[in-house]
């Protein structure tokens, strides 16, 4: 059996994400989106949230399954089983993080192998940042995320104001 991590911040899930992790529940037994707490940057969703927005929108791929961790995500693909490590490479923006990411896990757990997903067409230019900047200013969102997300993203812009 092979068991698969996609790990990141989510904040939120968008189309993008489901994407990766629709195309990747095709090829591994089972993957763990791994939702990170991340210390290092002020989230927009809270944890829970999160986590809550993702499993709504994975709710469909029973392979597929939501948790939350904090520290590196090369022990919490151990503590998960997994072998592989997914992620997403949109155009040339994510390229260079990623790799250095890559060269770091490899020394820090060689056997964890990075399987990296080309983001689709449709959704190059999707980043969760983006999105948000874009709803703040009241742009429509909605083909770029599921509905309960749009909403949830609304609301929020609405306390922040
Ligand atoms: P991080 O904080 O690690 O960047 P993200 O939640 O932003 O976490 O992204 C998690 C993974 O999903 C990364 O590999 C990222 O490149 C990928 N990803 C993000 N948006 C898209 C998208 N629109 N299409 C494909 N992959 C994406």
């Amino acid at each position: 059996m092979t068991v698969a991590i996609y790990a990141g911040t989510f904040d939120p899930i968008t189309n993008g994400h489901i994407d990766i992790a629709t195309r990747a529940a095709r090829l591994f037994d089972r993957i763990t989106i791994a939702i990170a707490e991340n210390p290092y940057k002020e989230p927009f969703f809270a944890l829970e949230e999160r986590l809550e927005l993702a499993r709504k929108a994975l709710d469909g791929l029973p392979n597929v399954e939501v948790e939350a961790y904090d520290g590196l995500t090369v022990d919490f693909a151990r503590k998960v089983g997994a072998k592989v490590m997914v992620r997403g490479l949109r155009m040339s923006a994510d390229f260079e993080r990623e790799f250095e990411m890559a060269m770091m896990n490899r020394k820090l757990d060689p056997d964890l192998e990075l399987i990296c997903f080309m983001a689709s067409q449709e959704y190059q230019f999707l980043s969760s940042s983006l999105l948000k900047e874009v709803a703040s200013l009241k742009g429509d969102i909605s083909c770029l995320v599921p509905e309960h997300v749009a909403e949830a993203i609304k609301r929020k812009v609405v306390v922040k104001e």
